[in-house]
């Protein structure tokens, strides 16, 4: 969808990347780096600045104290994170257990390791998993609990009941719970809840989280997780040839950006917020049904008002139609669940005012016609 937006010069609101720069100081931080000689391998945790940065931070918002020399791996971006935590625990028909929708690279690297992907539907337009259906998708062959939240592509936030629910099968199914919570600062109403600080989570958790949705810094994949030392262990095994390490110059900058002033990650949130405000009111004058996100980068909206009952038929049309680009949703589910999601589109709203405008003003024409 990318490619067809640069190819027809349409709005691209597919991809989830922002298009104006994060905090000054963070920027930098990276060009002082670069000038101070930091170019070499960093070590194979990542560096010290950042690991006590990191723990630092998750001391600061969640409560949760981290030993930075044994608990704390940096990664290059939350992706390998993800990528090397899966190859690390799922072995061929390991069950490993996601809500759907999903992050697209979650089936993927779950079918590289050679794990059955076990889903719980999300339902538009409140998205909240009915319980019966987790506790029926868990079980002993469950290796991973695999949660994310706030959750892309839906912008759904999960309650305090789905979180203890996913401990509680975690620990009667002797599961590891893995959550990516790459969008915890962008949150439009309450405060982000790690899995983390539950009871009885702490022992079974691999958090996962990243710079790149936090600081605007999408392209400098410094990613990082969080979890007992055994597990980062275990993880580091696998991380070591992957990409061994990434980023040299960009870690102390991550590093500052997590020291920053509360404000600044509230001013982000709160931008982003009136984003999200402007898309959703220009996709429902356009006509769609939308669902509005309590967290991250997107919206999902409804084309069935509009007479389409194919997303992905959309998608193709609307840069000729209104030269808009979005991402079906069905692109985030199994194959076989098409069906239930083929209306549904995802657009993004991490991009400036005048673009959204823009695009809003565009996507009108298809009520018009
Ligand atoms: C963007 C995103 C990622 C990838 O993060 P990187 O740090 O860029 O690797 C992972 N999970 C979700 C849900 C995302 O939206």
């Amino acid at each position: 969808m990318s490619a067809l937006a640069t190819r027809t010069g349409a709005i691209n609101l597919g991809q989830g990347f922002p298009d104006e720069d994060g905090p000054a100081e963070v920027l930098e931080a990276a060009r002082q780096a670069i000038a101070d000689g930091v170019n070499q391998y960093p070590p194979g945790m990542g560096m010290p600045v950042l690991r006590e940065a990191i723990a630092a931070h998750q001391q600061r918002w969640y409560g949760i104290e981290l030993d930075a020399a044994s608990e704390v791996l940096v990664t290059a971006g939350a992706t390998e994170a993800l990528a090397a935590t899966i190859l690390a625990f799922v072995d061929t028909g390991d069950e490993v257990v996601t809500f759907e929708p999903y992050y697209d690279a979650y089936a993927a690297m779950i079918a590289r390791a050679g794990g059955v992907h076990r889903t719980v539907p999300l339902r538009f337009p409140e998205w909240r998993p009915d319980p019966d259906e987790l506790r029926a998708a868990v079980n002993d062959r469950t290796r991973v609990i695999l949660v994310n939240s706030p959750h892309n592509p839906t912008g759904a936030v999960l309650d305090a009941e789905t979180l203890a629910l996913i401990v509680e099968l975690a620990e009667r199914h002797d599961a590891i719970i893995v959550t990516d919570e790459v969008y915890e600062h962008l949150t439009f109403g309450a405060a982000h809840t790690p899995i983390a600080t539950l009871p009885g989570a702490r022992e079974r958790t691999i958090s996962i989280s990243s710079g790149g949705k936090t600081f605007a810094t999408t392209g400098w994949k410094i990613g990082w997780l969080t979890a007992p030392a055994p597990l980062v262990t275990a993880v580091l095994a696998v991380k070591q040839y992957l990409t061994y390490v990434n980023g040299a110059p960009f870690q102390p900058a991550i590093a500052t950006g997590l020291g920053l002033p509360d404000a600044v990650f509230m001013d982000a949130a709160a931008t982003l917020s009136a984003k999200r405000d402007l898309l959703a009111a220009g996709l429902v004058t356009a006509g769609f049904t939308i669902s509005l996100p309590h967290a991250g980068y997107f919206i999902v909206a409804d084309a069935a008002p509009l007479g389409y009952s194919d997303g992905a038929t959309l998608c193709r049309e609307l840069p000729e139609r209104a030269g808009v680009v979005g991402v079906p949703v069905s692109a985030f589910v199994h194959p076989e669940r098409h069906a239930a999601y083929s209306s549904l589109v995802r657009f993004a709203f991490c991009k400036r005012r005048d673009v959204l405008e823009e695009a809003s003003g565009r996507l009108a024409a298809l009520s018009a016609g």
